[in-house]
């Protein structure tokens, strides 16, 4: 298989040492871009994403050679829809995100956005316009305000203010003493986990992007906080095409479909109650995570 750029899984890391090598944040997107356009292929041209439609079409990928990971995926995602991926481990869920996201190629099958089948489009035009709120959000070290900024790097504080408000990120920030000068380390100790997500989602509503790339965090986070990530994470998702690696029952409920992984292939797909109806693979994770707490 191909490889291009990092794959999400590194992507915090890698994110990491890329900002601690140089000044501003400006220089790295700068960097992104050199580096990407060497192995944009020549036919790629700029389509930014403009209605947030996705299509894959029997898409087959290998990580290693002889060893499918996900195997004649197809689905079809409307503009404005909220879709879940969910099931066990290892099923292939953050896989498709790869693919989608362009961190990978397909081996075989199609995947399109917005009719353009994502290899014509080149990965600025991609990136401008997706929005990612992952589980180890990228933090850098700088100030509160410039990690927020980093969504879009000509906001002005009061636009940044506002997207944490939107976030319900305000009101913890106003509570620490350098409010929204705070610096924070590489690592972002000195805030929660579920503070570091609420930081991630306003960065992600003051990008404003047309399709969203959400992968749930799996940690506990107290109660409170949680409905703080739930409220904020409606908010972001409200009026674009999310795709969610999902985890909480919450999202998954309220996704216009779901699509089960199992072992690299879809198995289930439907609402919510459509899936339990079918009293199959779904209804049962739905079961075990009523009892257990976790999906
Ligand atoms: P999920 O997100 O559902 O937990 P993944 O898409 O991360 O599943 O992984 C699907 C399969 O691909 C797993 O067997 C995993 O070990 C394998 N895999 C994931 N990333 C890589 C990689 N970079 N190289 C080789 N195999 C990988």
């Amino acid at each position: 298989a191909r490889q291009f750029t990092r794959p999400l899984n590194d992507l915090a890391n890698q994110f990491n040492t890329l900002l601690s090598a140089v000044a501003g944040a400006e220089r790295v997107f700068e960097i992104l871009d050199e580096e990407e356009e060497e192995s944009d292929e020549g036919e790629a041209s700029y389509l930014p994403i403009k209605k947030g439609e996705i299509a894959f079409k029997d898409v087959t990928f290998s990580y290693e050679k002889g060893n499918k990971t996900v195997e004649n995926i197809t689905f079809h995602v409307s503009p404005g829809e909220t879709v879940a991926f969910v099931g066990p481990t290892g099923a292939g869920k953050t896989t498709i995100i790869n693919l989608l996201s362009r961190f990978y190629q397909a081996d075989s099958g199609q995947i399109l956005i917005d009719g353009h089948e994502i290899h014509t489009m080149t990965r600025a035009s991609l990136r401008e316009n997706m929005g990612f709120v992952l589980q180890d959000s990228f933090l850098f070290e700088g100030t509160i305000m410039e990690n927020i900024r980093y969504g879009k790097l000509d906001a002005s504080d009061e636009e940044v203010i506002e997207s944490a408000k939107l976030a319900n990120a305000h009101t913890f920030i106003m509570k620490l003493p350098q409010k929204y000068n705070t610096v924070l380390k590489q690592d972002g100790s000195g805030i929660s986990q579920g503070q570091k997500q609420l930081l991630s989602i306003a960065r992600a509503l003051l990008a404003d992007p047309t399709l969203l790339i959400l992968d749930e965090a799996t940690s506990s986070i107290d109660t409170i906080t949680e409905v703080k990530i739930q409220e904020a994470l409606q908010r972001l998702m409200k009026g674009r095409t999310s795709v969610v690696i999902a985890h909480r029952l919450n999202t998954i409920q309220k996704a216009d479909q779901i699509f089960v992984l199992s072992d690299g292939s879809i198995i289930e797909r439907g609402s919510h109650q459509e899936l339990l109806n079918q009293n199959g693979f779904y209804a049962e994770l739905f079961q075990n995570q009523l009892q257990n707490g976790a999906m």
